[in-house]
């Protein structure tokens, strides 16, 4: 909590300029943020407010920072906000020059008003020009001052600054979005494509496979629907490959230093460009026979084609990472490494181990029996399986969906899922749900396994007990407890276990280990992902547990900087600018006009079940287009001292 002398922050006013205590005085206490390095703020200018906490801070000059900054933001797309910015900035200009009257205060308000009345997204609409109105209002002597050249705003001060939306704070890897969004609206796909790849290595795979929580953080949401920034980014990506596919940037210089990573998934792709784009010789050792981890052997084709993620590998490959493939490490042996002139290892070895279902009869090696993750990697590097009548996959999570719409396409009869509560507790996405739905799958909700049955080591049957939901648990949702006596059989051919992964944890059984946590993940440092050990950085669903494509990008993309800040004998810093302060509420509503979502095409259901083919098609160019225009460019600006 920190003291502070003003604040307008959210629109409520804290004033303690006279003195705590004082009738203007509310409270005295506020949340704020802290600079990189620590350094406590001493006043900041914010799309919601301004706030003051050293009353010696300068507000003139601090406007006109913000101003500056607001300015590169300003599209001039219908130059409301550009023209309002300059215009303010030459009143301010003039008043610094001696230039100045007492009306120039009243004309910045009549500007400032007029931008937000009239520009046609919310940066113009709430944050170009809300805290400047609030800074001359409540700073109101300081201003006059200026005007009547009695103050000059102090020369020569830096400022940090930063930028968010709503859909960018939702962001794992904290994506431009409005940023690439209004690049593809003005035809500039390629550029919206460089963008995107800053921090997404894998545009057109998570334009397909990404669990998007941006789109519910989209402020369209309380107006019509959320904007399609899932497909917009898979269109840019998409335009790329059509157009005969741009090359990723190239290296910036060439270093000495090796680095080794061990697991082609995500996150080790991610580390392994932005390292191999800094110049460092990247090696990449995977134990598959192919590059991608869970993208390439658990999402299914008919979400992820797998000519899309070879493309994005190929051309990681092409910067000049080498990756050895069929290279499992067995016992990790860090010593050795380093005396092959590696200095720094990354483990992104994912969690590809099934977990138990606790059931009778799951390590018994019954025909018939399979973990979830295993029967996909199966499938996926070619693997045949004939189809029987019945499966029954025991889960709720995307890993059980994509079992059961893959064992629809190989022609089982019945392919039903059962999971232990209900479908409002399911954490399989609705999407999927819903075209798993049209597929046919069935859904038994609140039934748990008991045992597998089997005769002469086949399965020929699944014991479940009945459920029902109590008080929500550690994860937020109901508590599934069993119903005594409610036990019943079922007959099935197959059951597949698809209720989470772990981490193979069998790298360390050798005399090099890290620290592990005790439900079998490796232990890092959230901020540099360092291990327990000296130069090993661990990252993605091996650190985290099973999560998303995004996050292990996420990972990877900060493991590469927190690798080069350790060689260059630089600290890794990634402090958020926006932790501390309430970034919630939009203090002026901004821009309400209705427009139609794009609408994409699925697959028809019976041709869906021929084969693997891709069943969401994405947005074509006009589509797109049309789209990107709903973006709504609600960019929040901070600029501080
Ligand atoms: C079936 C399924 C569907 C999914 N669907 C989605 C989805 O739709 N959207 C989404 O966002 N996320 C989805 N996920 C999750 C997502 O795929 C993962 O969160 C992500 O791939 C994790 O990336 P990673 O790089 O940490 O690990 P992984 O992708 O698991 O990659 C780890 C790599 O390390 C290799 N490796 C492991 N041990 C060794 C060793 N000892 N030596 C050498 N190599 C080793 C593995 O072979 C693997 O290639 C899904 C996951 C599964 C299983």
């Amino acid at each position: 909590m920190n003291t502070v002398a003003f604040s307008s922050w959210n629109g409520k006013i804290l004033d303690n300029r006279k003195g705590a205590g004082t009738k203007a005085a509310k409270t005295a206490e506020m949340k704020l943020p802290v600079q990189p390095g620590g350094k406590k703020i001493a006043a900041l200018m914010g799309w919601n407010g301004v706030v003051v906490v050293d009353p010696k801070a300068d507000v003139l000059s601090l406007t006109m920072a913000y101003l500056k900054e607001a300015r590169k933001l300003s599209c001039g797309e219908c130059s409301v906000c550009m023209i309002g910015i300059d215009k303010v900035e030459a009143v301010l200009n003039g008043m610094a020059a001696g230039k100045g009257s007492r009306k120039d205060l009243a004309e910045i308000e009549t500007i400032a008003r007029g931008v937000a009345a009239n520009a046609k997204c919310n940066f113009g609409r709430a944050t170009a020009l809300t805290p400047v109105l609030d800074a001359v209002k409540h700073f109101k002597a300081e201003f006059t001052a200026l005007a009547e050249g009695k103050t000059k705003p102090v020369a020569g001060k830096s400022y940090g600054a930063a930028v968010t939306a709503p859909c960018m704070q939702a962001c794992p890897a904290g994506l431009d979005i409005p940023g690439y969004i209004e690049l593809i609206r003005n035809d500039r796909c390629g550029e919206s494509l460089n963008l995107i790849r800053e921090r997404c290595i894998l545009p057109g795979v998570i334009g397909r496979a990404c669990t998007h929580p941006c789109e519910s953080a989209c402020v369209r949401n309380a107006i019509d629907e959320p904007l399609a920034i899932r497909l917009l980014k898979r269109a840019a990506a998409d335009a790329d490959l059509a157009g005969g596919a741009s090359a990723l940037s190239a290296v910036v210089e060439d270093k000495k230093d090796k680095v080794a990573v061990i697991g082609a998934g995500p996150a080790g792709l991610a580390a392994s460009y932005h390292l191999r784009r800094m110049g460092y010789p990247v090696t990449v050792f995977e134990a598959l026979p192919r590059v991608g981890g869970m993208a390439t052997v658990g999402i299914p084709d008919y979400r992820l084609p797998k000519d899309v993620l070879n493309h994005e590998v190929d051309l990681i490959k092409r910067t000049g990472v080498t990756f050895k493939t069929n290279s499992r490490i067995e016992k990790l042996n860090w010593t050795d490494l380093k005396k092959q002139g590696y200095k720094a290892l990354f483990l992104a070895i994912g969690a590809h181990v099934g977990t138990k279902i606790g059931c009778e009869g799951e390590d018994a090696g019954y025909d018939g029996f399979v973990q979830g993750a295993e029967f996909l990697r199966n499938l996926s590097l070619g693997g045949k399986v004939a189809a029987r009548k019945k499966v029954v996959i025991i889960g709720g999570g995307n890993v059980a969906l994509d079992c059961a719409r893959s064992c629809a396409r190989l022609g089982f009869k019945e392919v039903e899922i059962l999971y232990r509560r209900s479908r409002a507790e399911m954490p399989a996405s609705s999407e999927e749900i819903r075209e798993a739905q049209e597929e046919g799958i069935r859904f038994n909700y609140l039934k748990a396994p008991v045992k597998i049955l089997a005769k002469d080591g086949k399965v020929t049957g699944l014991e479940y007990i009945k459920m029902k939901l109590g008080e929500p648990d550690q994860s937020g949702r109901r508590r599934p407890i069993p119903v005594k006596g409610s036990e019943a059989q079922m007959k099935t051919d197959m059951v597949i276990a698809a209720t989470g992964q772990r981490s193979d944890l069998a790298i360390f059984s050798g005399k090099d280990g890290v620290a592990t946590t005790d439900w079998g993940s490796i232990k890092a440092d959230p901020v540099t992902f360092k291990s327990s050990v000296e130069g090993i950085f661990a990252g993605g669903d091996c650190v985290s547990g099973p999560a998303t494509l995004i996050e292990a990008l996420n990972a990877g993309n900060k493991v590469a900087r927190s690798i080069d800040c350790a060689l260059q004998g630089k600290v890794f810093s990634d402090a958020d600018p926006f932790a501390g302060i309430d970034t919630g509420a939009q203090r002026d509503a901004g821009f309400v006009v209705k427009k139609t979502a794009s609408k994409v095409k699925f697959l028809d259901v019976a041709r869906r079940l021929e084969d693997v083919s891709e069943v969401e098609s994405g947005l074509n160019a006009a589509d797109a287009k049309a789209e990107a225009a709903r973006c709504l460019r609600c960019y929040r600006l901070m600029v501080w001292e």
